[in-house]
């Protein structure tokens, strides 16, 4: 199972509407809230939604994907 923390800042699939797809990670559980930095406007995701969605996550300055984020973790 993968480990994301609050302030974990990812990107997903599909970016927002307003041309940003950067997302922090605002509250985790069975849902998922993500703040759109673009925007600032808030969504919720299921667990399920957003495993399936999210693509990169910021590790220090650069994106990596979300399949060597789970190396690491595992
Ligand atoms: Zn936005």
């Amino acid at each position: 199972m993968l480990v994301y923390e609050l302030g974990d800042v990812v990107t997903l699939k599909k970016g927002h509407p307003c041309g940003e797809n950067k997302w922090e990670i605002m509250r985790t559980g069975v849902d998922i809230k993500l703040k759109c930095l673009g925007c600032e406007r808030q969504i919720w995701l299921s667990r399920m939604e957003f495993e399936k969605r999210v693509r990169k996550i910021k590790e220090g300055e650069k994106f990596v994907s979300i399949v060597h984020h789970k190396k690491e973790e595992a």
